[in-house]
This record gives C-alpha cells, sequence and structure tokens, in this order.
C-alpha cells in the first residue's frame, strides 16, 4: 500500500475528537478539493509502499487501541479490507476517514466518517475542476454507506449560503439519522477557524444537527500534527 504518514495524536474531528488515535494516511485522491489540507497526499506514488504487515506492525507500536485509516482516499485503495481485517484481529477500533466516493462490502470498520464533498470544494482550475464535480458526490455510493455501515456524516460549511445544499444532499441520501450530521468550519488556519466557528454554530442551532471541532487545526494551526 502506497502510504503518506503513520503519526499518533488526537482525533480531530466528528464524535470521536479529542481521542487519542494512530493515523495511516494513504496516498492518493483524485478529488482535488480546493482547500484540501492534506494536499501532499494527493498522489499516489508519493507515498511510501508499505506492506500490510508492516503497517499493522508500526501501528501496533502505540498502545492506542483507535485507528484512524485516513488520506488521500483510503476507499479507493484495493488492499484496505486486508488491512482492516488485521488491524481488526488486534483488537483496534478503526475509523475510516472518506468523501464517501466508493464503497467496498463488508469492510468490517467500526466507524465510516463520510465527509460528501459540496460545491464549495471545487478547485478553480477548470480541468481539476471537471474531474471533481464529476466524482465529488455520488448518492448511491453514500446510500450504501449509511445502510451498510456505523456512520458519521461531515460537511465541511464555507459560509451560510452552503446550508440549503447540505439539506438538499441529506434528502437525496434518504434514511440519514440527522444525529449522525456534523457541521464544520472551513479554515486553513486557527484563525480563519475561530472566525467561522460562529456562524457555522449559528447554523447548528438552527438545524439541530451537530458542530463539529477541527482539533488538528485549533492546535497545530495548519502545520502537519507530527
Ligand atoms: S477528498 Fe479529502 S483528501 Fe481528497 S482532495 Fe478532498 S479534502 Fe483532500
Amino acid at each position: 500500500m502506497r502510504v503518506s504518514e503513520i503519526f499518533y495524536s488526537l482525533q480531530g474531528e466528528g464524535f470521536l475528537a479529542g481521542v487519542p488515535s494512530v493515523f495511516v494516511r494513504l496516498a492518493g485522491c483524485p478529488l482535488r478539493c480546493r482547500w484540501c489540507d492534506t494536499k501532499y497526499a494527493w498522489d499516489e506514488v508519493a507515498g511510501t509502499r508499505y506492506s500490510v504487515e508492516k503497517i499493522v506492525q508500526t501501528v501496533q507500536q502505540n498502545r492506542s487501541r483507535f485507528v484512524v485509516v485516513t488520506g488521500g482516499e483510503p476507499m479507493i485503495s484495493p488492499d484496505l479490507p486486508q488491512l482492516v481485517q488485521k488491524l481488526k484481529a488486534s483488537g483496534k477500533h478503526i475509523t475510516i476517514e472518506t468523501a464517501g466516493i466508493a464503497f467496498i462490502p463488508e469492510l468490517g470498520c467500526d466507524l465510516m466518517s463520510i465527509s460528501p464533498k459540496l460545491s464549495n470544494s471545487t478547485p478553480d482550475e477548470p480541468e481539476l475542476a471537471a474531474v471533481h464535480e464529476d466524482s465529488r458526490l455520488d448518492i448511491a455510493v453514500l446510500r450504501e454507506l449509511i445502510d451498510n455501515c456505523e456512520y458519521q456524516l461531515k460537511f465541511v460549511v464555507d459560509s451560510q449560503a452552503d446550508l440549503p445544499e447540505i439539506q438538499q444532499t441529506l434528502k437525496e441520501i434518504g434514511n440519514v439519522d440527522s444525529a449522525k450530521v456534523m457541521l464544520m468550519p472551513q479554515a486553513a488556519t486557527r484563525n480563519e477557524l475561530l472566525a467561522k466557528s460562529p456562524m457555522v454554530a449559528q447554523i447548528c442551532e438552527q438545524t439541530g444537527l451537530a458542530f463539529s471541532q477541527r482539533l488538528q487545526i485549533l492546535l497545530y494551526d495548519g502545520q502537519r500534527a507530527k
């Protein structure tokens, strides 16, 4: 597998925010979101080649029971099922962080943390924008993920204007437990996070959806957490 980095930190987002976890960041993502904070993990060949066994061994060097497999986009990695199986066998709780663009049956993770990409993520470059728009949202895949996995849905909110698109996306997916939906501010730095948090908090109060912290930005201010 192509690994961008393996490190120990606090889970920054979602219902498990604050839980110490080992992060396995796989390389490769086709989406190229405008505000992506892990652009260094876009290119698959930028990662170092690891066997599944070596990843598990590296994860086990840390006592944490919680493992977050992230990216890039981990759900496009052909060896992901084998990695999840081996991590589960070693007693780990596994969260997969995904944009929700691919479904793998019977994956066996503990939490599918899905962050569907809204139009606010579309890159400015026309060529990248075309690829992005083509693959950023697949409602059928999102339905399969939420119907078959323990999940949370996290939307990145750039402005108040994103709310109708979020509501439309939830309506199209259907059958979403609103208690599992979270909104989080679009931000690359601590200052941006603090500036946008009141706006997102207001939307959360208005809709009854939960606010997701982004501890990695609050703590490391846009620097890599390692
Ligand atoms: S899906 Fe995630 S990793 Fe891929 S470009 Fe968008 S934010 Fe970055």
